[in-house]
């Protein structure tokens, strides 16, 4: 399918499944000379997850944090042929992909199946729910774009209305903004949302800015369990400065349209009410990859996620490679690892593309009775090409934000561990950002935006 004059028959076909971390860092360090690329994904850009949460509260704007995945593609040396579509199946087995065109407008060829000779899995996760009832009908998540554009719409919507006339229990439940989940997610979340009410809701809604209260829930004895204690000692009390409510040892049990109910201590059941509920809970694999490890129950067991060698190859399936988030492995679900891991996978897929090359050039040594000499030096290049070193994932350290100018980092330094927080941490944090965000494109949207609202504040408009 598609334009033909990018297959190439004399190459192997690579299909990368996703445009997240993991398959972006790969297609910027991937040789497409080597192979016939193709890229799957039913969204056509890459997400500076990283500051979505900036996004949610009006902090920036959507697009300074998206960028095109042709934006990576159109500066390689062959066409990379990129479908925005959703993969629906994986047969390991004929190595062939189905995906299918789910946008509004569809061509002919709405579903497709193809063949691969290497596919690379790299579909992130969902956010877990446990089945909670009412969460996917009345809470919001902090995952995709269009998370963080529901979550700012709401966030509106609940200021505006409870600037209508209503009771003063009804405001009370309106400026209530609930975030489940005290992982980073929530965390920086929660802090993004504090500086929404310091520095913009006190400006223009002056009456109703006393009113606006943020909880953040968790089930764990304490916050950010990553961090060290000195970290989150530091979150928590930054937290209560801020007045946001940290209540820990509690976990949701239900959601309702207006109250959630949670579980104490003490087990037990009490009704909060609620004006928005954000549920940054965790991960949970997508259905593709349960289907998936379902055809390949012998080596696909673990309920985390897909287990993969120490060359990132799944087991059990020839020619794949799964990376990122729909993994199991010993390293957390985050984007430094997916990143370091799709750079690694660049590296692999030459080097296989190198061995191939070799194996051919011996055969035809071979059937043209070469000397010895040149066979035996084309064996020891193919030997030493067949040696892939494994993956190892480097440390570089954990950041997070958590509002009124303040971040935390976590920092592998000089053999130990180098915990700060704070305002110069905060510049820190801002720096490293803007120095790994992808393009000068996007740096320079982004670096405008937090001028922007440093001059004239967030923009309060909504459609
Ligand atoms: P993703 O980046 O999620 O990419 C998955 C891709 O697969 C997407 O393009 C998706 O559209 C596509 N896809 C989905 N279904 C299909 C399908 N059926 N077929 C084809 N493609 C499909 N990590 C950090 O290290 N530092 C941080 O500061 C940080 N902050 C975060 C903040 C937030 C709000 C969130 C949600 C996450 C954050 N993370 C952070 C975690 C980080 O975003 C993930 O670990 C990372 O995105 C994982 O990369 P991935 O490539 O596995 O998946
Ligand atoms: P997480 O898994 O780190 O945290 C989810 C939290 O929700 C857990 O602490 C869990 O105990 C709690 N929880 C689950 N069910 C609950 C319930 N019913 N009631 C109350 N609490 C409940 O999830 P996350 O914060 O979305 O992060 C996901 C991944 O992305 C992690 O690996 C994280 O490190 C990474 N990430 C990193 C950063 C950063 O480095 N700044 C930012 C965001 C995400």
């Amino acid at each position: 399918p598609g334009p033909q004059e990018a297959f190439d028959p004399s190459k192997k076909t690579l299909v990368i499944l996703g445009s997240g971390w993991g398959s972006t860092s790969l297609l910027k360090s991937l040789d497409t000379d080597d192979y016939n690329v193709i890229v799957i994904s039913p969204r056509n850009y890459f997400l500076f997850t990283p500051l979505l949460p900036s996004v949610a509260t009006g902090t920036l704007e959507p697009r300074s944090i998206m960028q095109p995945t042709r934006y990576i593609t159109r500066h390689k040396k062959r066409r990379v042929a990129v479908y925005e579509a959703e993969a629906q199946d994986v047969d390991p087995v004929n190595k062939t992909v189905t995906f299918q065109d789910t946008s509004e407008i569809k061509g002919e060829g709405a579903s497709t199946t193809i063949p691969y000779d290497y596919l690379v899995y790299a579909v992130g996760a969902e956010t877990q729910t446990f089945n909670i009832p009412g969460v996917k009908e009345y809470g919001c998540f902090m995952k995709e774009m269009k998370d963080a554009e529901k979550f700012r719409e709401r966030m509106l919507d609940c200021v505006e209305s409870a600037s209508n006339p209503n009771s003063e229990e009804e405001v009370d439940r309106l400026m209530h903004m609930v975030v489940v989940g005290g992982g980073p997610t929530g965390v920086e979340l929660s802090g993004e949302l504090h500086d929404f009410l310091e520095e913009d809701l006190k400006n223009w809604y002056p009456e109703l800015a006393p009113k606006l209260r943020i909880t953040l829930i968790e089930a764990l004895p304490n916050v950010l369990p990553m961090f060290t204690r000195e970290l989150i000692q530091y979150t928590e009390s930054t937290f209560k400065e801020n007045k946001i409510n940290v209540m820990v040892r509690t976990m949701v049990k239900e959601v309702k349209p207006k109250v959630v109910v949670v579980e104490n201590e003490k087990k037990e059941h009490v009704e909060i009410p609620y004006g928005l509920l954000v549920w940054a809970a965790g991960n949970v694999g997508r259905k593709i990859t349960r289907d998936l490890m379902a055809k390949l129950p012998a080596d696909q067991n673990n309920r985390r996620g897909i287990s993969v060698d120490d060359h990132l190859q799944m087991k059990g399936a020839s020619g794949v490679f799964a990376i990122g988030d729909c993994t199991a492995t010993s390293y957390a679900p985050t984007a430094q690892v997916a990143s370091q891991q799709g750079t690694y996978l660049a590296r692999v897929l030459q080097q296989l593309a190198k061995k191939e090359r070799l194996e051919q050039q011996l055969q035809t040594l071979r059937q043209e009775n070469a000397e010895p000499e040149a066979i035996e030096a084309t064996v020891k290049q193919i030997n030493k090409a067949s040696k892939i070193k494994p993956f190892h994932y480097s440390h570089q350290g954990s950041l997070a934000y958590i509002g009124s100018d303040k971040a935390i980092a976590d920092l592998p330094f000089f053999n130990g561990n180098f915990a700060s927080g704070g305002v110069a941490t905060f510049l820190f944090w801002r720096s490293a950002y803007v120095s790994t965000l992808f393009s000068l494109r996007n740096r320079t949207l982004v670096l405008n935006d937090w001028l922007k609202v440093k001059l004239f504040g967030r923009d309060v408009s909504r459609d």
